[in-house]
């Protein structure tokens, strides 16, 4: 086998069987490659990792996703993201879920409400001179500490 055929990631969790069979390290399944020798490919090995152990798929093609990702220019800052996401949900299957679900719209208007009455208290009486975007920050820290366990 040529040093080539092992370029991609999902190599870490197969072994060749021979030219068109591969083996799962972790759960011992045998694979059929589609071809045999150089036009064997690593698709079927790929759907078996996403499809039956779905964290190291994450953890294999999540990095190279994250890392594309990071390596192309930023969009416009005027740019809409979620056209963004649209025209470019291919090339980041992992991170193109993770956008759906930070920039959808919540269901419910619960979170708002909450958001006034929280911003109710930082504007109490004793505070009245208390600057906007000082409150403002205050309020994204009440939200926010608690997702990083305090630990920043
Ligand atoms: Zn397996």
């Amino acid at each position: 086998m040529s040093s080539s055929a092992k370029r991609s990631g999902v190599w870490k969790y197969f072994v060749e069987v021979d030219k068109n069979k591969s083996k799962c390290n972790l759960c011992g399944v045998h694979l059929s490659r589609g071809g045999v020798g150089k036009t064997a490919t690593t698709s079927t090995m790929k759907k078996h990792l996403q499809t039956k152990h779905k964290s190291e798929y994450d953890k294999v093609f999540g990095e190279a996703e994250l890392g594309h990702y990071l390596s192309v220019p930023r969009a416009a800052r005027d740019a809409n993201p979620y056209k963004w996401w649209v025209s470019n949900k291919g090339h980041y299957p992992i991170l193109g879920k993770v956008a759906a679900q930070f920039l959808s719209t919540p269901a419910s208007s619960v979170y708002s409400e909450r958001l006034f009455s929280e911003a109710g208290l930082i504007y109490e009486a004793k505070r009245s001179k208390l600057d906007p975007n000082r409150a403002e920050k205050l309020e994204i820290l009440h939200h926010n500490l608690p997702l990083l366990n305090f630990n920043y």
